[in-house]
């Protein structure tokens, strides 16, 4: 078995920062801008001036203002979600923020509708199957995240808190979640990234099972116990965490996980880290002494935290049980 085989699970992945470099060439010549792929991954990608969270975020704000249309918007999530089948991907928790979508008019509903539409016409097309994540904004107001909460009941998807973590704190959010248990919703929350422990206990009080990174958990022995304790998974973006610089030096992906904790590995963005999941993958290998088995152990663990039926838990889980690794 190589990386580019196993098949994976992909749980922490940015709808607009994963946006097809060709598509955004297209949609910037359309909007009456002429750039060459090479510029445009240059806009769209971060690179050694990245040094933080805040900066890596002004990376989605082109991808954001191409998006603003039904068309793009369900050729986007088509477009992704066929390029990950093609990586071996075999189900994928997709997020986006509905209420960035909305420059040109388009309602909150019709850019989830439209995301719906191009997910189910790829995972017809392709063997994949998806789930979506709505992305209340740390930036956006106390009506706005309550309408997304109300828009995740309505079409029945799951639901994540993101944005610039250390400028708007975890525990202002706690409203999101009490509607979100209140209504029977899962969801994720973006903690310990580039915030530490205050922010991933936060998150915990809120009762998340699964933690879009978590990992500066490392820093503090006593929120370690608690993932461990309360069986957290951590949705780990390697990459991702080195050029936000929320781990300076080695990144503690082993540890954690020769440590007993569930993690789930992931690009974040494909298009804003510039990386797939299988070179996330060989990344790992190279640089820990984690196997193929492990990783492969990864993905079967991360099945019960999924937000999907039992029916597609128990398909994957027979896809796992049959590797011969
Ligand atoms: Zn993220």
């Amino acid at each position: 078995m190589t990386t580019e085989n196993i098949p994976k699970i992909i749980l922490h992945l940015h709808l607009d920062g994963s946006l097809d470099l060709d598509l955004a060439v297209k949609w910037l010549h359309e909007d009456g801008y002429n750039y060459t792929k090479e510029q445009v991954k240059k806009l769209l990608s971060v690179d050694k001036d990245c040094h933080n969270l805040n900066d890596y975020l002004t990376k989605f704000t082109i991808p954001c203002s191409l998006l603003t249309t039904k068309e793009r918007l369900e050729e986007a999530t088509y477009t992704l979600l066929k390029k990950l089948a093609s990586e071996n991907v075999v189900y994928a928790e997709i997020r986006f923020a509905p209420l960035k979508h909305q420059a040109k008019g388009l309602t909150k509903d019709d850019a989830i509708k439209t995301v719906i539409k191009g997910k189910e016409k790829a995972t017809k097309d392709y063997n994949i199957d998806c789930s979506l994540i709505l992305c209340c904004m740390r930036d956006s107001s106390k009506e706005d995240n309550l309408q997304v909460v109300s828009l995740a009941k309505k079409y029945q998807t799951a639901l994540d808190l993101a944005g610039a973590e250390n400028i708007y704190k975890t525990k202002d959010f706690k409203y999101i979640f009490d509607y979100a248990k209140k209504e029977n919703i899962p969801y994720t929350i973006h903690a310990g990234e580039a915030s530490g422990k205050d922010s991933i206990n936060s998150a915990l009080d809120f009762g998340t099972k699964r933690l879009g990174h978590g990992i500066r958990c490392i820093e503090d022995k006593e929120t370690l116990d608690r993932i461990k304790k309360e069986k957290v998974l951590l949705e780990i973006c390697l990459t991702s965490n080195y050029q936000t610089e929320a781990i300076k030096g080695k990144h503690p992906i082993e540890e954690l996980y020769n440590q007993g904790i569930n993690i789930s590995i992931n690009t974040d963005n494909d298009t804003v880290s510039n990386i797939n999941i299988t070179e996330e993958y060989n990344r790992i290998l190279k640089e820990t002494n984690l196997t193929i088995k492990d990783l492969v152990k990864c993905n079967y663990n991360s099945i019960d935290y999924l937000f999907t039926s039992n029916e597609i838990k128990d398909k994957l889980k027979s896809i796992y049980k049959n590797i011969n690794i």
